[in-house]
C-alpha cells in the first residue's frame, strides 16, 4: 500500500512537469509555425520581422530544454577535480552572442583558484542558468561581470555572476518550481540549479542591492577540502 502511494505520488509529479512542459513548448512552436507562413508571403521588411519573431521564440524554447537539461541531472555526482576557471569560460563562450545581441557588456575576470569537487557538466548547466537569467533581465542592456575567487573562510572556491538587470523581485519564491515573473519563463531554472549546489555541498546566495542588479555566487568546496 505504501508502495502504491508511492507510486501515485511519482506519477502526479510527473504529470505535473509534463503538461508544464507541454505548455512551455506548444505556444512558441504554434507561433514559429504562424511565423514561417506569414513570412512566406510578406514583403522583405514584413519578411524580416517574421524572422525576428521566430528567433524570440526560438530562444524561449531553448531556455526551457535548457532547464529541463538540469532537471535530468538527477543522478549522484562522481566528484572529480574541476577546474572552475575553464567552466566558466565556456558558459561565458554560450551566451556571448545572446549578451552581444542585446548590449550586454561581457566581462570576464577569473582569479587563480583551486580546483572544485564536482562533475563540471552539472556545474556548467548550473551556471547556464545564471548566466540567461541575468541576460533575461537587462533587456535594454547592461553589464555581466562573471569571476572567480576563494572563499573568505579558504576552504571554497566563488563564482560570481553579476548584472546590472532590475534586482530580484519581491517574494521571490525560488525553491518553488514553477515560480517566474517572466511572460513565458518555466520557473525551474534557479530550483534545479540549488539542487544541482545541494549535491556537491555547495550553496547559491542570491542578492540584490536596492533593487539594482544581482548578485549570484556559487560556492563549492574544494578538493580534499
Ligand atoms: P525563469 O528564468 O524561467 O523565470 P528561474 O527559476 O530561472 O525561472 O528564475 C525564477 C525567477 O527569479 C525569475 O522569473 C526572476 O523573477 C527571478 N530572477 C532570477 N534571476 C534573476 C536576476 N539575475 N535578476 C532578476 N531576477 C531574477
Ligand atoms: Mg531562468
Amino acid at each position: 500500500q505504501q508502495q502504491a502511494l508511492l507510486e501515485a505520488e511519482a506519477l502526479g509529479a510527473i504529470g505535473a512537469v509534463a503538461s508544464a512542459v507541454a505548455h512551455g513548448i506548444r505556444n512558441p512552436l504554434s507561433s514559429i509555425r504562424s511565423s514561417a507562413e506569414l513570412a512566406a508571403v510578406e514583403d522583405v521588411e514584413g519578411a524580416r520581422q517574421c524572422l525576428a519573431d521566430i528567433q524570440r521564440e526560438a530562444d524561449r524554447m531553448e531556455g526551457w530544454v535548457r532547464d529541463l537539461l538540469l532537471q535530468a541531472r538527477g543522478e549522484a555526482v562522481a566528484p572529480a577535480a574541476v577546474d572552475v576557471n575553464a567552466v566558466l569560460e565556456e558558459s561565458a563562450r554560450t551566451f556571448q552572442s545572446a549578451a552581444a545581441r542585446q548590449g550586454v557588456a561581457l566581462r570576464l575576470a577569473t582569479a587563480s583558484v583551486p580546483p572544485a569537487r564536482g562533475e563540471a557538466g552539472a556545474l556548467g548547466q548550473a551556471l547556464d542558468n545564471l548566466l540567461a537569467n541575468a541576460i533575461e533581465a537587462m533587456p535594454e542592456g547592461g553589464a555581466l561581470d562573471l569571476s572567480t575567487g576563494v572563499a573568505p573562510d579558504g576552504r571554497q572556491v566563488e563564482i560570481v555572476v553579476a548584472d546590472t538587470g532590475g534586482g530580484l523581485p519581491k517574494g521571490l519564491r525560488d525553491g518553488q518550481p514553477f515560480f517566474s515573473t517572466k511572460a513565458r519563463g518555466t520557473g525551474l531554472g534557479l530550483m534545479l540549479t540549488r539542487r544541482i549546489l545541494a549535491r556537491h555541498d555547495g550553496a547559491l546566495l542570491l542578492e540584490s542591492r536596492g533593487g539594482i542588479g544581482t548578485r549570484a555566487v556559487i560556492r563549492l568546496p574544494v578538493t580534499g577540502g
